[in-house]
């Protein structure tokens, strides 16, 4: 077992925390400079001295997974937030934990990820993606929701990219069916550490990268404007927003009668693209003629909750009408379906949904955005295509 440096002196672990674990640096990390940040030691760590023993619970998930994208751990470095061994594997929510992450923080892990300098840091699990970037607060913010999007790194890791992604630890306690995504999101830091991924394509830490061209306050004659521009070979992808769409997750959504009064409808054609009308007077009479198109109309969800909802508004669906979530869920029907996680999949750029609290507009344009990208994805899979 390790002593513990100097710099752990006053830490809450400082007694009770078990051994010290080194950086592990892999002989081949100058050439990929990916690190991979795990939360804390557990006993073979804190025996062995380093992070991820590969005969150990969280360690052999994660070789696993390295196996299966075919990558060698010498080529990644590996540390964790905490270097030492919390009593009974207890970190997150425990009385120590505040100290001991930014204790740990300040006298190593800023050092480490100065003197590693990754290109691209991949953040298992949530306490290390807590300490390595912003998440945003509340259920956004959670694996779920944010795993797989690249992040601007904060604290330590400011001005680095950081992709967060589960723990081994939690797929081992009956999370299993996640594993593919773990695999996925390792992958990505890969891609991301060796240039792989095109910013402002793939990924965006900024959204001026994107170029985006989202109408989120149109006037009415834009949008008579963009009902004109309808391309009758293309599909419309649809949404609505209601007082409670933007807390629930599509995948929750029922069409009940608390659930009825429209505040946004969105529409778009093209990848980047959208436009959002608000939900009255002569914005109404565009809805109508949008949804009134021959054009297929695709919705996530849309079976169940927005199609019901506009008929109970007085706006009928019209042409063929497919649905993502469900076409998504038949597909992967172990893997989480709400539209932001359903989107990373199909490799849409950037995480929006917390932003439902401050820019409806864009909020909404980006659902129908990511959702035309699920679908373009679906019907890639579907068809055989490569995807990447
Ligand atoms: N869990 C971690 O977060 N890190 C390790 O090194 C082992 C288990």
């Amino acid at each position: 077992m390790h002593i513990k440096p100097n710099g752990c002196a006053g830490c809450p672990l400082e007694r009770i925390g078990h051994g010290f674990t080194e950086v592990e640096i892999g002989s081949r990390y100058p050439g990929t400079r990916l690190l991979l940040v795990g939360e804390a030691s557990g006993e073979s760590e804190s025996r062995e001295g380093l992070p991820f023993r590969p005969h150990a619970q969280s360690g052999s998930l994660l070789a696993d997974a390295m196996r299966e994208i075919h990558v060698d751990r010498s080529e990644c470095a590996i540390t964790n937030v905490v270097r030492c061994r919390p009593p009974k594997d207890w970190l997150e929510g425990a009385p120590w934990s505040y100290g001991a992450v930014s204790q740990c923080t300040t006298n190593y892990l800023t050092k480490v990820i100065a003197d590693l300098d990754p290109a691209a840091i991949v953040a298992l699990g949530g306490t290390a993606f807590r300490t390595l970037a912003s998440p945003p607060k509340g259920k956004y913010g959670t694996l779920d929701y944010a795993r797989g999007y690249v992040h601007a790194g904060a604290g330590a890791a400011t001005d680095r990219l950081v992709v967060p992604t589960y723990h081994p630890a939690f797929l081992r306690r009956g999370s299993a069916h996640l594993t593919p995504l773990l695999q996925r999101d390792l992958r990505r830091g890969f891609l991301l550490a060796g240039g792989r991924l095109v910013r402002g394509r793939h990924y965006a830490v900024q959204l001026e990268q994107l170029g985006l061209r989202y109408q989120t306050a149109p006037t009415i004659d834009e949008a008579w404007e963009w009902y004109r521009a309808i391309d009758p070979q293309l599909p419309i992808v649809f949404d609505i927003e209601t007082a409670k769409s933007a807390r629930e997750d599509e995948e929750e959504r029922v069409n009940d009668d608390a659930n009825r009064d429209i505040y946004l409808f969105q529409a778009t054609q093209r990848r980047g693209e959208g436009i959002a009308l608000p939900w009255r007077d002569e914005f109404i009479e565009v809805a109508r003629a949008i949804m009134a198109t021959p054009n297929t109309k695709v919705g996530h969800n849309s079976w169940n909750y927005d199609t019901p909802v506009l008929k109970a508004n007085g706006v009928e669906t019209c042409g063929l009408h497919d649905d993502t979530m469900v076409a998504y869920g038949s597909y992967w029907s172990d893997l989480p379906r709400n539209l932001q996680s359903c989107a990373q999949m199909a490799g849409f750029p950037f995480n929006w949904k917390h932003f439902n609290e401050t820019d409806m507009g864009f909020y909404g344009v980006a659902d129908v955005d990511a959702t035309l990208a699920v679908y373009d994805y679906i019907r890639k899979v579907l068809s055989g295509e490569s995807v990447e």
